[in-house]
Protein backbone atom coordinates (compact mmCIF):
# COMPACT_ATOMS: atom_id res chain seq x y z
CA UNK A 1 0.00 0.00 0.00
CA UNK A 2 2.67 2.58 0.76
CA UNK A 3 4.63 1.77 -1.97
CA UNK A 4 1.49 2.31 -4.36
CA UNK A 5 0.74 5.86 -2.00
CA UNK A 6 4.42 6.38 -2.76
CA UNK A 7 3.97 6.05 -6.78
CA UNK A 8 1.10 7.70 -6.64
CA UNK A 9 2.29 11.06 -5.22
CA UNK A 10 5.48 11.04 -7.17
CA UNK A 11 3.34 10.44 -10.57
CA UNK A 12 1.72 14.08 -9.68
CA UNK A 13 5.22 15.86 -9.05
CA UNK A 14 6.59 14.06 -12.24
CA UNK A 15 3.59 15.22 -14.43
CA UNK A 16 3.59 18.51 -13.35
CA UNK A 17 7.47 18.63 -13.71
CA UNK A 18 7.12 17.11 -17.08
CA UNK A 19 4.16 19.66 -18.02
CA UNK A 20 6.21 23.00 -17.35
CA UNK A 21 9.63 21.44 -19.17
CA UNK A 22 8.11 19.26 -22.34
CA UNK A 23 6.10 19.46 -25.52
CA UNK A 24 3.14 16.94 -25.59
CA UNK A 25 5.49 14.31 -26.98
CA UNK A 26 7.97 14.89 -24.88
CA UNK A 27 5.31 14.46 -21.19
CA UNK A 28 4.95 10.64 -22.82
CA UNK A 29 8.13 9.66 -23.42
CA UNK A 30 8.76 11.29 -19.58
CA UNK A 31 5.71 8.96 -18.32
CA UNK A 32 6.75 5.90 -19.83
CA UNK A 33 10.39 6.42 -18.36
CA UNK A 34 8.89 7.30 -15.14
CA UNK A 35 6.73 4.05 -15.68
CA UNK A 36 9.74 1.85 -16.35
CA UNK A 37 12.04 3.23 -13.76
CA UNK A 38 9.05 2.54 -10.99
CA UNK A 39 8.41 -1.13 -12.18
CA UNK A 40 11.83 -2.21 -12.77
CA UNK A 41 12.59 -2.77 -8.74
CA UNK A 42 9.40 -5.36 -9.10
CA UNK A 43 10.47 -6.92 -12.30
CA UNK A 44 13.72 -7.55 -10.40
CA UNK A 45 12.20 -8.89 -7.06
CA UNK A 46 9.82 -10.74 -9.40
CA UNK A 47 12.83 -12.48 -11.53
CA UNK A 48 15.39 -12.08 -9.16
CA UNK A 49 17.86 -11.25 -11.24
CA UNK A 50 18.84 -7.75 -11.67
CA UNK A 51 20.68 -8.02 -15.38
CA UNK A 52 18.05 -9.85 -16.68
CA UNK A 53 15.74 -7.57 -15.29
CA UNK A 54 17.90 -4.56 -16.59
CA UNK A 55 17.67 -6.03 -19.76
CA UNK A 56 14.17 -6.72 -20.46
CA UNK A 57 13.24 -3.11 -19.05
CA UNK A 58 15.76 -1.35 -21.16
CA UNK A 59 13.97 -3.24 -24.46
CA UNK A 60 10.78 -2.79 -23.35
CA UNK A 61 11.48 0.73 -22.53
CA UNK A 62 13.38 1.53 -26.25
CA UNK A 63 10.21 -0.77 -27.46
CA UNK A 64 7.56 1.38 -25.86
CA UNK A 65 9.51 4.88 -26.85
CA UNK A 66 9.39 3.84 -30.63
CA UNK A 67 5.96 3.10 -30.68
CA UNK A 68 4.77 6.07 -29.01
CA UNK A 69 7.16 8.15 -31.36
CA UNK A 70 5.15 6.04 -34.33
CA UNK A 71 1.46 6.56 -33.29
CA UNK A 72 2.82 10.37 -32.29
CA UNK A 73 3.68 10.84 -35.79
CA UNK A 74 0.95 9.22 -37.60
CA UNK A 75 -1.63 11.60 -34.94
CA UNK A 76 -0.05 13.99 -36.09
CA UNK A 77 0.15 13.56 -40.11
CA UNK A 78 -3.79 12.88 -39.38
CA UNK A 79 -4.70 15.91 -37.67
CA UNK A 80 -2.59 17.96 -40.40
CA UNK A 81 -4.92 16.24 -42.99
CA UNK A 82 -8.03 16.92 -41.29
CA UNK A 83 -6.44 20.79 -40.72
CA UNK A 84 -5.96 21.30 -44.45
CA UNK A 85 -9.29 19.23 -45.33
CA UNK A 86 -11.22 22.09 -43.10
CA UNK A 87 -9.08 25.06 -43.12
CA UNK A 88 -7.70 27.67 -46.03
CA UNK A 89 -3.93 27.89 -45.83
CA UNK A 90 -3.70 31.66 -46.67
CA UNK A 91 -6.49 32.54 -44.19
CA UNK A 92 -6.68 30.35 -41.13
CA UNK A 93 -10.34 30.89 -41.89
CA UNK A 94 -12.64 28.08 -42.75
CA UNK A 95 -12.05 26.58 -46.48
CA UNK A 96 -15.24 25.81 -49.09
CA UNK A 97 -14.86 22.35 -48.59
CA UNK A 98 -16.13 23.45 -44.92
CA UNK A 99 -18.26 25.77 -46.59
CA UNK A 100 -20.06 23.05 -48.50
CA UNK A 101 -20.66 20.56 -45.58
CA UNK A 102 -22.40 23.17 -43.09
CA UNK A 103 -24.35 24.26 -46.12
CA UNK A 104 -25.26 20.88 -45.97
CA UNK A 105 -25.25 20.45 -41.83
CA UNK A 106 -27.58 23.76 -41.42
CA UNK A 107 -29.80 22.98 -44.20
CA UNK A 108 -31.69 20.11 -41.92
CA UNK A 109 -32.24 23.04 -39.04
CA UNK A 110 -35.06 25.18 -38.43
CA UNK A 111 -32.71 27.93 -37.61
CA UNK A 112 -33.26 31.35 -39.08
CA UNK A 113 -29.71 31.98 -40.65
CA UNK A 114 -28.17 34.88 -42.69
CA UNK A 115 -25.25 35.34 -45.49
CA UNK A 116 -23.18 37.39 -46.54
CA UNK A 117 -21.02 37.16 -49.36
CA UNK A 118 -18.24 39.87 -49.77
CA UNK A 119 -15.61 39.69 -52.02
CA UNK A 120 -12.88 42.29 -52.80
CA UNK A 121 -13.29 44.72 -55.68
CA UNK A 122 -10.68 45.02 -58.65
CA UNK A 123 -8.68 42.18 -57.47
CA UNK A 124 -7.06 41.45 -60.29
CA UNK A 125 -5.74 44.65 -60.86
CA UNK A 126 -3.67 44.21 -57.49
CA UNK A 127 -2.15 40.83 -59.17
CA UNK A 128 -1.60 42.48 -62.17
CA UNK A 129 0.06 45.74 -61.01
CA UNK A 130 1.80 44.58 -57.86
CA UNK A 131 1.97 40.37 -58.62
CA UNK A 132 0.78 37.47 -56.90
CA UNK A 133 2.62 37.73 -53.33
CA UNK A 134 0.85 40.99 -52.80
CA UNK A 135 -2.30 39.92 -53.95
CA UNK A 136 -1.97 37.33 -51.70
CA UNK A 137 -0.76 39.69 -49.17
CA UNK A 138 -4.27 41.83 -49.35
CA UNK A 139 -5.94 38.51 -49.18
CA UNK A 140 -4.29 37.56 -46.05
CA UNK A 141 -5.10 41.09 -44.50
CA UNK A 142 -8.53 40.94 -45.36
CA UNK A 143 -9.11 37.06 -43.38
CA UNK A 144 -7.21 38.64 -40.63
CA UNK A 145 -9.50 41.70 -40.18
CA UNK A 146 -12.64 38.88 -40.81
CA UNK A 147 -11.30 36.56 -37.76
CA UNK A 148 -10.85 39.36 -35.50
CA UNK A 149 -14.62 39.51 -36.10
CA UNK A 150 -15.37 36.48 -34.85
CA UNK A 151 -18.32 35.87 -32.40
CA UNK A 152 -19.68 32.46 -31.34
CA UNK A 153 -23.00 32.57 -34.37
CA UNK A 154 -20.61 33.94 -36.74
CA UNK A 155 -18.56 31.55 -39.07
CA UNK A 156 -16.38 32.63 -41.90
CA UNK A 157 -15.45 30.99 -44.65
CA UNK A 158 -12.72 31.49 -47.37
CA UNK A 159 -15.19 30.22 -50.45
CA UNK A 160 -12.94 30.91 -53.18
CA UNK A 161 -10.15 33.67 -54.20
CA UNK A 162 -10.68 36.72 -52.74
CA UNK A 163 -14.63 35.69 -52.18
CA UNK A 164 -15.49 35.35 -48.36
CA UNK A 165 -18.43 33.80 -46.95
CA UNK A 166 -19.89 34.51 -43.53
CA UNK A 167 -22.94 32.35 -42.10
CA UNK A 168 -24.63 34.23 -39.00
CA UNK A 169 -26.99 32.72 -36.76
CA UNK A 170 -29.68 35.46 -37.51
CA UNK A 171 -33.20 35.83 -35.92
CA UNK A 172 -33.84 39.50 -35.74
CA UNK A 173 -32.65 39.87 -39.46
CA UNK A 174 -30.77 43.11 -38.28
CA UNK A 175 -27.82 40.94 -37.34
CA UNK A 176 -26.52 40.15 -41.07
CA UNK A 177 -27.03 44.51 -42.32
CA UNK A 178 -25.25 45.25 -38.80
CA UNK A 179 -21.61 43.11 -39.64
CA UNK A 180 -22.00 43.76 -43.26
CA UNK A 181 -21.90 47.20 -42.50
CA UNK A 182 -19.17 46.66 -39.74
CA UNK A 183 -17.80 44.75 -42.36
CA UNK A 184 -17.51 47.30 -45.19
CA UNK A 185 -16.12 50.13 -42.90
CA UNK A 186 -13.53 47.79 -41.30
CA UNK A 187 -12.49 46.46 -44.71
CA UNK A 188 -12.33 50.31 -46.32
CA UNK A 189 -10.46 51.42 -43.36
CA UNK A 190 -7.41 49.25 -43.98
CA UNK A 191 -4.46 50.09 -44.91
CA UNK A 192 -1.62 47.68 -46.11
CA UNK A 193 1.50 48.74 -46.53
CA UNK A 194 3.99 46.91 -49.28
CA UNK A 195 7.55 46.44 -49.84
CA UNK A 196 7.72 48.83 -52.33
CA UNK A 197 6.74 51.65 -49.43
CA UNK A 198 3.24 51.84 -51.18
CA UNK A 199 0.31 51.58 -48.75
CA UNK A 200 -2.88 49.86 -50.65
CA UNK A 201 -6.73 50.24 -50.29
CA UNK A 202 -8.88 48.11 -50.90
CA UNK A 203 -12.69 47.81 -51.18
CA UNK A 204 -15.29 45.18 -51.01
CA UNK A 205 -18.86 44.72 -52.20
CA UNK A 206 -21.33 42.75 -49.90
CA UNK A 207 -24.27 40.72 -50.71
CA UNK A 208 -26.85 39.70 -48.13
CA UNK A 209 -29.81 37.28 -48.08
CA UNK A 210 -31.89 35.83 -44.98
CA UNK A 211 -33.00 32.10 -45.18
CA UNK A 212 -36.30 32.50 -45.88
CA UNK A 213 -38.48 29.87 -44.36
CA UNK A 214 -36.72 26.39 -44.03
CA UNK A 215 -35.43 27.02 -47.80
CA UNK A 216 -31.83 24.78 -48.42
CA UNK A 217 -28.89 27.10 -47.20
CA UNK A 218 -27.75 26.28 -50.77
CA UNK A 219 -30.63 28.71 -51.87
CA UNK A 220 -30.04 31.61 -49.77
CA UNK A 221 -26.06 31.32 -50.87
CA UNK A 222 -27.35 31.88 -54.27
CA UNK A 223 -29.49 34.13 -53.28
CA UNK A 224 -26.62 36.30 -51.38
CA UNK A 225 -24.36 35.83 -54.26
CA UNK A 226 -27.09 37.45 -56.57
CA UNK A 227 -27.11 40.27 -54.08
CA UNK A 228 -23.60 40.61 -54.63
CA UNK A 229 -23.71 40.55 -58.34
CA UNK A 230 -26.21 43.52 -58.30
CA UNK A 231 -23.82 45.58 -55.69
CA UNK A 232 -20.88 45.12 -58.29
CA UNK A 233 -23.32 46.08 -61.05
CA UNK A 234 -24.51 48.99 -59.45
CA UNK A 235 -20.63 50.40 -59.90
CA UNK A 236 -19.67 48.04 -56.85
CA UNK A 237 -17.61 48.96 -53.14
CA UNK A 238 -21.66 48.75 -51.42
CA UNK A 239 -23.68 46.34 -49.73
CA UNK A 240 -26.82 44.76 -51.38
CA UNK A 241 -29.24 43.18 -49.40
CA UNK A 242 -31.41 40.71 -51.17
P1 LIG B 1 -14.64 42.37 -59.32
O1 LIG B 1 -14.52 43.73 -58.75
O2 LIG B 1 -15.70 42.29 -60.37
O3 LIG B 1 -14.79 41.32 -58.28
O4 LIG B 1 -13.28 42.08 -60.11
P2 LIG B 1 -12.05 41.26 -59.61
O5 LIG B 1 -10.85 41.71 -60.36
O6 LIG B 1 -11.94 41.35 -58.12
O7 LIG B 1 -12.48 39.76 -59.92
P3 LIG B 1 -11.97 38.73 -60.98
O8 LIG B 1 -12.83 37.53 -60.79
O9 LIG B 1 -11.92 39.34 -62.36
O10 LIG B 1 -10.49 38.40 -60.52
C1 LIG B 1 -10.18 37.68 -59.40
C2 LIG B 1 -8.73 37.31 -59.49
O11 LIG B 1 -8.28 36.71 -58.29
C3 LIG B 1 -8.42 36.33 -60.60
C4 LIG B 1 -7.50 35.30 -59.96
O12 LIG B 1 -6.33 35.14 -60.71
C5 LIG B 1 -7.17 35.90 -58.62
N1 LIG B 1 -6.95 34.94 -57.53
C6 LIG B 1 -7.71 33.87 -57.20
N2 LIG B 1 -7.21 33.24 -56.13
C7 LIG B 1 -6.08 33.91 -55.76
C8 LIG B 1 -5.10 33.74 -54.73
O13 LIG B 1 -5.18 32.84 -53.89
N3 LIG B 1 -4.09 34.64 -54.68
C9 LIG B 1 -3.97 35.66 -55.58
N4 LIG B 1 -2.95 36.49 -55.46
N5 LIG B 1 -4.86 35.82 -56.58
C10 LIG B 1 -5.91 34.98 -56.67
MG1 LIG C 1 -13.49 40.57 -56.89
MG1 LIG D 1 -14.58 37.09 -57.07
Amino acid sequence: MLIVLIVLLTFNQVYNWSKRHFSDIGQILVLNAYYTLVAFPFGTYLLKDFWKSLIVYTVLFIFTTIVIILIYQVTEDVEQLLNRATFDSLTTLYNSQKFREDLDKFSFTDVSYAMLVVDVDNFKDYNDKYGHLVGDKVIREIGNQLAKMHQEDHTFYRYGGEEFVILIEDCSGEKATRLANEIHQLIGDLRIPIENGEVLEVTVSIGVAHRINKESLLTTFKRADKALYVAKENGKNQIIIH
